[in-house]
């Protein structure tokens, strides 16, 4: 595999990063996760905008401009013979010292690995996940901002290993008002009659590429979709539960907190978005070329 760093395509063994890069020390960083489907990378252009937000939160100077990126993204994808793939663009601080100032890092790190896809079973799409709530809260919006896509997980790591620990693949989190924000890593959808609910950003959600295709998608399905302020009480009562993300796509929920949610297999509005879904995106994106 070659790795994109700094602007050259290396080899796997020496793509390697300074002990002293504060991505490593600190978490100090941000990245995106991207699909590539049949030749073309998805929705490039909103994960590179994602990456320029979350990095302008940061204070970090990106060395590349936008359409620079992308470009970069798309090398390392034809130098990786990739057609259907996942692509992790992680942008560091760079190397510092090992005080916490991040203005003694004078070079972003720009890393793109171009490879194959970590899913969800098959299996789990067809029975749908069990998930609980845990005790781990979404970061305070005040805190480490939940729109910044950083480098920086150990919030949702900390949720995750609840979940594990209880035997669950998947968590939602709540917010510190108690509100529903998110999965460990994957945006949240409540189905009721034909309306789509997922929480705002301000309740903890990243703003989520797959959240914002389904919500594109959902008008021409004879469905609602907005965001609101969601609680457990949402959850419990819906008629169908789906998580979205660039890796899993669509997947149901039939099951938070031992509690069954409506019928306790995927319904009919998650089947179908996530073949509507699996269909667009098949056939949209930058190619690859
Ligand atoms: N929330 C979190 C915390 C995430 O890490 C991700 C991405 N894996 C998502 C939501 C889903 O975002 P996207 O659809 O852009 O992948």
């Amino acid at each position: 595999m070659k790795i994109y760093m700094n602007g050259k395509l290396v080899p796997e063994s020496r793509a390697k990063v300074s002990v002293f890069d504060h991505g490593l020390l600190y978490g100090d960083g941000v990245f995106e996760g991207i699909r590539a489907y049949h030749g073309r990378v998805f929705k490039l252009d909103e994960h590179i905008a994602r990456l320029f937000r979350s990095a302008q939160a940061i204070d970090l100077k990106m060395p590349l401009t936008k359409a620079g990126l992308a470009q970069a993204v798309v090398r390392t994808c034809q130098a990786n013979g990739i057609w259907d793939g996942y692509i992790r663009l992680i942008v560091t601080r760079g190397l510092g010292n090992l005080g916490l100032n991040p203005y003694t890092c004078k070079t972003p790190q720009v890393i793109i690995i171009a490879g194959g896809i970590q899913l969800y079973a098959e299996k789990l799409y067809a029975t749908g996940l069990d998930v609980i709530t845990v005790g781990t809260l979404r970061n305070h919006t005040e805190a480490i901002n939940p729109r910044i896509k950083s480098l920086n997980y150990l919030n949702n790591i900390l949720a995750k290993i609840e979940a594990m620990n209880a035997g669950c693949m998947e968590c939602i989190m709540l917010n510190p008002q108690g509100f529903v924000a998110e999965a460990s890593g994957d945006n949240i959808f409540v189905v009721r009659g034909d309306t789509l609910l997922t929480p705002p950003s301000w309740c903890g959600a990243l703003e989520g590429i797959t959240r914002q295709t389904v919500m594109e998608l959902a008008p021409e399905q004879g469905l609602q979709a907005r965001a609101e302020v969601l609680t457990r009480y949402d959850l419990y009562t819906a008629d169908e539960v789906f998580l979205t993300g660039t890796a899993a796509e669509i997947i149901a929920v039939v099951k938070a907190d031992r509690r069954i949610i409506g019928s306790g297999r995927p319904g009919p509005v998650t089947r179908r978005l996530e073949r509507v879904f699996r269909e667009h995106a098949r056939s949209s994106g930058t190619p690859i070329g």
